[in-house]
């Protein structure tokens, strides 16, 4: 890893830390963040690490305007012997530079942006909860700052990182959602940024989210943007379905955000000689394989949740129950699997953890 000046700047105070057992997800942050500043014609420079706090920016910020943003998602674990624990960091910092390239906004250095990330997490380890199921969610990002209200890449930037402690995402142990096809409102097209994880993709969503929660279903299933009838993604996770012994997953398009998740997930199914398959998946193929009986499983994947099983899809008042609602064996499978790695309660075969 690289070895950059970073100027630390510790707070004369600290924050009480939140109670583990009714953490939420994403309400509260640690005591320092990292930033760093990029100016045209200089680069990326004043890299430090500094008291958490709130910044200011200009109100005419091309951020507020034309959302030039991206950001990221990872978690850090802490073992039982204490040391910590950051699953495959190194693909997060990856994705950030193909989003930041996709929104025209500068790359950053990514061992640069480790190296801040495993000094920042030194300085707060004690922030990172020990509770089962619990972690510290490390949120990079980047946001166009320039003071300007013309429709072109800005010129100045900002790079945080902060931390949240966030609760298990299953409290009483991981179990099935419901969730809504959604037919009407579209996440992302081909050749738009659906691939990169940027601000608008989130907003362009909440309307189709608040829908589906309306009818009592917790996620929506997006399709594709031009024909409504190829399956892209659920909620924010990538989907998997396990359909007569095989497991299928949309295959990566430009429209569907390339989750480190899923790459994982691939990754063990593989290893364990599952038959897999990365290609298209129409949602009358999982019709089909619901009335044939051949639907064995659906589940998403993602940092948040790492695997959610699906016990329903609802599509135009057809209703597919998965598993009997249950959560299948491959999920369960999965989920034990990638924990045990990620907290160090299992060996690391594949060197994930960083
Ligand atoms: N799709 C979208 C739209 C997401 O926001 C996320 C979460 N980052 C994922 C998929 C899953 O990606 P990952 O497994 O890297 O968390």
């Amino acid at each position: 890893m690289r070895n950059l000046p970073i100027q630390t700047i510790l707070s004369d105070s600290r924050k009480e830390k939140p109670n583990p057992e009714t953490l939420v997800f994403g309400r509260s942050f640690t005591d320092h963040m990292f930033t760093a500043e990029y100016d045209e014609g200089i680069g990326w420079h004043s890299h430090r690490i500094v008291p958490y706090a709130p910044v200011t920016l200009d109100p005419a910020a091309i951020v507020f305007h034309y959302g030039q943003t991206v950001f990221e998602g990872l978690k850090a674990y802490r073992s039982s012997d204490g040391t910590v624990r950051l699953f495959r960091p190194e693909e997060n910092m990856k994705r950030m530079n193909q989003s930041l390239d996709r929104l025209c906004m500068p790359k950053i250095d990514e061992e640069m942006a480790l190296q801040a990330l495993t000094e920042l997490i030194q300085i707060e380890k004690d922030w990172i909860p020990t509770l089962k199921g619990t972690s510290l969610y490390i949120r990079p990002f980047v946001i166009a700052n320039e003071a300007f209200l013309g429709v072109a890449p800005s010129k100045k930037y900002q790079f945080f990182i902060i931390l949240s402690p966030v609760g298990s995402y299953y409290k009483e142990g991981i179990h099935p959602i419901k969730i809504l096809v959604e037919n009407e409102f579209v996440r992302a097209v081909k050749g738009g940024t659906g691939g990169a994880k940027t601000a608008g993709n989130y907003a362009s969503g909440l309307k189709a989210q608040e829908v589906a929660n309306e009818r009592g279903l917790s996620q929506v299933l997006w399709l594709d943007g031009v024909e409504r009838k190829y399956i892209e993604e659920v909620g924010s996770m990538n989907i998997f379905f396990k359909i007569d012994g095989e497991v299928v997953t949309p295959a990566i398009n430009g429209s569907i955000l390339e989750g480190i998740t899923r790459k994982s997930i691939l990754h063990l199914l593989h290893h364990w000689n599952i038959p897999v398959a990365e290609r298209k998946v129409s949602i009358e193929e999982i019709q089909e394989a619901f009335e044939a009986g051949k639907l064995e499983e659906v589940f998403g994947t993602g940092t948040a949740a790492v695997i959610s099983p699906v016990g329903e899809l609802n599509w135009d008042g057809y209703k597919m129950v998965v598993n009997d609602g249950k959560t299948g064996p491959l999920a369960r499978q999965l989920f034990n699997t990638l924990t045990n790695i990620q907290t160090g309660l299992a060996e690391d075969p594949f060197d994930w953890v960083l």
